[in-house]
């Protein structure tokens, strides 16, 4: 039976607007995966160091037949294939991908805690998000759209595409 992950996508080296729209194709093409939907384009000023690019964001959902464990290894070998360099927490990154949402389940593995964290508490992350669902609720049952005030905005702008 297949499921439905939501992940989250940011870049802000290399023309991340590129960078994001080659991973749409990326996501597309993972084995035993579809893409079901992309949100628009984003930009928001960094979370954290200031002195980096201001990101360019965006959400997609896909039905995949993998685990969660084996869509974070795709995932993980998307970024790598985008060249991605881990200097620093926070700093800057050529391409994120992080697994938001995974059907209803809650995991909290080593390597792997769903729902992401921080979801919803990023407006680039809970924008697009309703975007694609405004009526999502989260596993717990709260609606998403309950959080779309609630953070800083961190000059979170639409791009036109
Ligand atoms: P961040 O996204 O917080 O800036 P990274 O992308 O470098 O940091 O991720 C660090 C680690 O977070 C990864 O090695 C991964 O195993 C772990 N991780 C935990 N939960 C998730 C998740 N839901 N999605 C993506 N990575 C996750
Ligand atoms: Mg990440």
């Amino acid at each position: 039976m297949s499921h439905r992950a939501w992940i989250g996508l940011g870049s802000n080296l290399d023309h991340p607007q590129q960078q994001v729209l080659n991973a749409f194709e990326g996501l597309a093409g993972l084995p035993l995966t579809r893409l079901s939907a992309r949100s628009p384009l984003y930009s928001s000023r960094p979370v954290g160091p200031q002195d980096q690019p201001d990101f360019v964001n965006a959400v997609v959902v896909l039905d995949t037949l993998l685990s969660p464990l084996a869509l974070l290894d795709q995932l993980q070998a998307l970024e790598q294939r985008h060249r991605r360099v881990r200097q620093r927490h926070w700093g800057p990154r050529t391409l994120d991908l992080d697994l938001l949402l995974y059907d209803e389940h809650a995991l909290n593995l080593p390597r792997l805690v769903v729902p992401h964290p921080w979801l919803s508490s990023r407006a680039f992350v809970v924008q697009p998000m309703l975007d694609i669902d405004p009526g999502l609720c989260l596993p717990d049952g709260l609606p998403l759209n309950r959080f779309s005030s609630a953070q800083p905005s961190n000059d979170l702008k639409r791009l036109a595409l």
